[in-house]
């Protein structure tokens, strides 16, 4: 059971909870030594730390938790091409 984020209905127990999520594209930068790597070295264990080369990805902006009603709505502005209706 959970209220819409969109519309304030609310959702009975049972329905499972739909999420709008809104991604924009994310830059991560170069960072040096983050990362711990472990591998096997003639049956011992070694640590090392190596560098995160950074790149581009997905970064969740938001989620909103809406109703089976509005996720039908979005899912028909996504499929005319409009991004997001928040
Ligand atoms: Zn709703």
């Amino acid at each position: 059971m959970y209220r819409c984020q969109l519309c304030g209905d609310v959702v009975p127990k049972g329905i499972n909870r739909q999420l709008i999520i809104v991604r924009e594209p994310y830059r991560h930068t170069y960072r040096r030594g983050v990362n711990k790597k472990i591998f096997m070295d003639k049956g011992k264990k070694v640590e090392k730390w190596v560098d995160d080369p950074g790149g581009y990805g997905p970064q969740i902006v938001s989620e909103t938790a809406v109703c089976l009603k509005c996720m039908a709505i979005h899912n028909q502005k996504l499929a005319a091409g409009g991004a997001n209706i928040q």
